[in-house]
C-alpha cells in the first residue's frame, strides 16, 4: 500500500503542535467538506484522507508510533481508522466540527455510565389541627414515590454487571450529520444520547434504578406553623436516577379551623363568656387554653364586652426572633334565654333603677318586658 505521509496530507511539519495539526485539519475539512463539494469523489477522498491523518496525529500515542514506524507501524494491529463512512468522521471528530461551525466547543465528559439525574420534587397536602400547629406535632406520612432499587443499589444493572458503551455513537451519545454546509449533532437514538446502555438490566427495577412504592415515614411539624405554609422535607421526593440525588418533598400544610380558638398573626384568640355581674363587679376565672393548660385570669371591675385580655407569651411560637405571640381573650356577655321568677324580678328592679338613672326612658323598658 502506498500511503501518503500523514504530515504531508495535513500540510504540517513533523514538529507541528497539536494546535497546528487541528487548525490545519479544520482548514482542509472546510475545503473538502462533502457539503461544499457535492458528488465530488476526489474531494470526498481528500476529506477522508485528512480525517484519517488527523485521527492518528491528534492522538499522542498513535502519533508517537507513527513517527517511529510510519504506516507499517500503524498496520501492525494498531487501531488507526480508515474512514469509509462520513458519519464516522463526524462522530469521531465532532468536537472539531462543532468548533469549526461556530458552536461552543462541547465539553469532553468522562462518562463511565448512564447520566445520573435528580429525582423530581413532590408535593403533598397535609392537614393538621390548630392545636397541632400551636404545639408542633409529628405526623406519619404515607407517600407513593420512586425509591432507589435496593437490589442494584440504584445502578439499574444486574448485580455484577456494568453499563456498556453504546456501539452506535461510541459512547459520545451523539450522532453527527451534515445538512447543507452545516454539520450538526443529534442525540444517538440507540442509547437516547446516554452513550451507554444497560445490557443486563437489574430484574427488580427493569434497569430503571428505582421502583415505585409506598414509603412511610414520620416528619416533625414545627410549632407555630401557619396555614398554607410549605414545608420542605429533604430527599423525600422521587429518588434520583442512576445515582442522582433525590428530589425533595414539599408539604402544603392546611391548618383546620377550631370551634373555640383562632389565629391572628401570632396571637391565639378566644372568647370568654361572662355573666353581666361578673363583668360589672369584676372577677377571677380559670380558663383552659387550647393545649388544655389552665390559666387564671382577672376580669377587672366594669369590664366592657369585647375587651381584649392579653396573656403574654401564650400565643404561637414564631420562627422570627421577636418571641411568641400572645393569648388574647375577648370578653362576651352571657345573655340567659330563660330566667326564674326571682331573678327576673330583681333584674326588672335593676332595670327600672337604671332607667331612672339614665332619665326618662322608662317607657322603653315597658315595651320590652310587656
Ligand atoms: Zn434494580
Ligand atoms: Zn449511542
Amino acid at each position: 500500500m502506498n500511503k501518503k505521509c500523514y504530515y504531508e496530507i495535513l500540510g504540517v511539519q513533523k514538529t507541528a503542535s497539536n494546535d497546528e495539526i487541528k487548525k490545519s485539519y479544520r482548514k482542509l475539512a472546510l475545503k473538502y467538506h462533502p457539503d461544499k463539494n457535492p458528488d465530488d469523489k476526489n474531494a470526498e477522498e481528500k476529506f477522508k484522507e485528512a480525517s484519517e491523518a488527523y485521527g492518528v496525529l491528534s492522538d499522542g500515542d498513535k502519533r508517537k508510533k507513527y513517527d517511529q514506524f510510519g504506516h507499517s507501524g500503524m498496520q501492525g494491529g494498531f487501531d488507526y481508522q480508515e474512514f469509509s463512512d462520513l458519519g464516522d468522521i463526524f462522530s469521531s471528530f465532532g468536537d472539531v466540527f462543532s468548533d469549526l461551525f461556530g458552536n461552543r466547543r462541547t465539553r469532553k465528559t468522562h462518562k463511565t455510565g448512564l447520566t445520573p439525574q435528580r429525582g423530581h420534587d413532590l408535593v403533598q397536602n397535609i392537614q393538621i389541627t390548630l392545636k397541632e400547629s400551636y404545639l408542633g406535632c409529628k405526623k406519619d406520612l404515607l407517600i407513593y414515590h420512586y425509591s432507589k432499587c435496593e437490589t442494584c443499589h440504584g445502578q439499574g444493572t444486574k448485580p455484577g454487571t456494568k453499563p456498556e458503551k453504546c456501539t452506535q455513537c461510541k459512547g459520545s451519545g451523539k450522532m453527527y450529520f451534515s445538512q447543507g454546509f452545516f454539520s450538526f449533532a443529534q442525540s444517538c437514538s440507540t442509547c437516547s444520547g446516554e452513550g451507554f446502555k444497560i445490557t443486563y438490566p437489574c430484574q427488580d427495577c427493569n434497569g430503571q434504578s428505582r421502583i415505585q412504592k409506598r414509603d412511610k415515614f414520620t416528619i416533625s411539624i414545627p410549632a407555630g406553623i401557619e396555614n398554607s405554609s410549605e414545608l420542605r422535607v429533604r430527599d423525600k421526593g422521587d429518588s434520583g436516577i442512576y445515582g442522582g440525588s433525590n428530589g425533595d418533598l414539599y408539604l402544603r400544610v392546611s391548618v383546620l379551623e377550631n370551634n373555640k380558638f383562632w389565629r391572628q398573626g401570632n396571637d391565639l384568640l378566644s372568647t370568654l363568656n361572662l355573666t353581666y355581674p361578673q363583668l360589672v363587679l369584676g372577677c377571677k376565672v380559670e380558663i383552659e387554653n387550647i393545649d388544655k393548660q389552665k390559666i387564671n385570669i382577672k376580669i377587672p371591675k366594669g369590664c366592657p364586652v369585647g375587651k381584649k385580655i392579653l396573656i403574654i407569651g401564650k400565643g404561637f411560637e414564631t420562627t422570627r426572633s421577636y418571641g411568641k405571640g400572645n393569648l388574647v381573650i375577648i370578653t362576651e356577655c352571657n345573655i340567659p334565654k330563660k330566667l326564674d321568677t326571682e331573678t327576673k324580678e330583681s333584674l326588672l328592679n335593676y332595670a327600672k333603677k337604671l332607667g331612672n338613672q339614665t332619665g326618662g326612658i322608662s317607657g322603653f323598658f315597658k315595651k320590652f318586658l310587656g
